[in-house]
């Protein structure tokens, strides 16, 4: 028997900051978080998230930012359940 297990990508979940600032062009609400989940699998069957990971796009400006250049402020947008 062969046991097929290993990781894969979950969706990116993308969030749309719309109260933040781009700390490099000023614009309000272009900032986009895209968030990317690995899931541990057997048989293709999602087990368990291993990591993720956010990186932020300005749509603007086009600057990408990493989890450790986050600002406050995008971290508490980040923080915020919305629907
Ligand atoms: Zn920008």
């Amino acid at each position: 028997m062969i046991l097929f297990f290993g990781t894969r990508p979950g969706k990116p979940e993308t969030k749309h900051l719309f109260n933040c600032e781009c700390p490099y062009c000023k614009q309000l609400g272009t900032l986009i978080a895209v968030t990317e989940k690995n899931y541990f699998h057997i048989f293709w069957i999602k087990l368990f998230k291993i990591s993720s990971a956010t990186t932020i796009e300005c749509s603007h400006c086009k600057r990408g930012y990493y989890e450790n250049e986050f600002t406050e402020e995008m971290n508490l947008e980040l923080s915020k359940t919305t629907d």
